[in-house]
């Protein structure tokens, strides 16, 4: 029996919620100029599926039209981006990052490379650590005790806070 899909995700604050109801095709990244200020971003990471295919489980897409052709998607509270859609397009793409899991949507291509920041090939080679607090436990623990950001799964109830 095939089970349903179902794979979720949503805003930072968690006042917006989505479900996908079918595996998302196409994942890539996009270099292009308009993705790196949408996203605040080097590139925006985006997977697409059909429009029937998103359900907005919580809250409401705040809109802005980048083009008369494109609408993106985002949350008005705290600002994640979360969805590209063109106007005249029956699919819609979210950005792999606001998925629960988006180590499961490895990008396949890249586009508008056009835009693409001339050291972008250096990044994975930068000298890397851990996050700030990872060496500092009195930090962290104010970090975790105080954190607003919505887990990654779904909630029954949630009250966005941060604001
Ligand atoms: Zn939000
Ligand atoms: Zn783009």
């Amino acid at each position: 029996m095939m089970t349903d899909v179902r794979i979720t995700g949503g805003c930072q604050c968690g006042a917006v919620r989505y479900a996908l109801l079918e595996e998302p095709s196409g994942p890539h990244i996009c270099h292009c100029r308009m993705c790196q200020k949408a996203f605040g971003s080097f590139f925006a990471p985006l997977a697409g599926v059909s429009l029937e295919k998103f359900d907005l489980t919580r809250g409401e897409l705040a809109i802005f039209k980048s083009s008369d052709q494109t609408e993106r998607g985002f949350c008005r509270n705290c600002g994640t981006p979360l969805t590209i859609h063109d106007v005249d397009s029956k699919r819609i793409a979210v950005s792999i990052g606001s998925l629960d899991e988006p180590q499961k949507v490895e990008p396949a291509f890249q586009c508008g490379i056009e835009g693409r920041l001339p050291w972008f090939g250096k990044l994975s080679g930068l000298p890397g650590d851990l996050t700030t607090e990872a060496d500092n436990p009195d930090l962290a623990q104010q970090i975790a005790a105080s954190n607003h950001q919505h887990p990654d799964h779904d909630t029954t109830s949630w009250l966005p806070r941060g604001t």
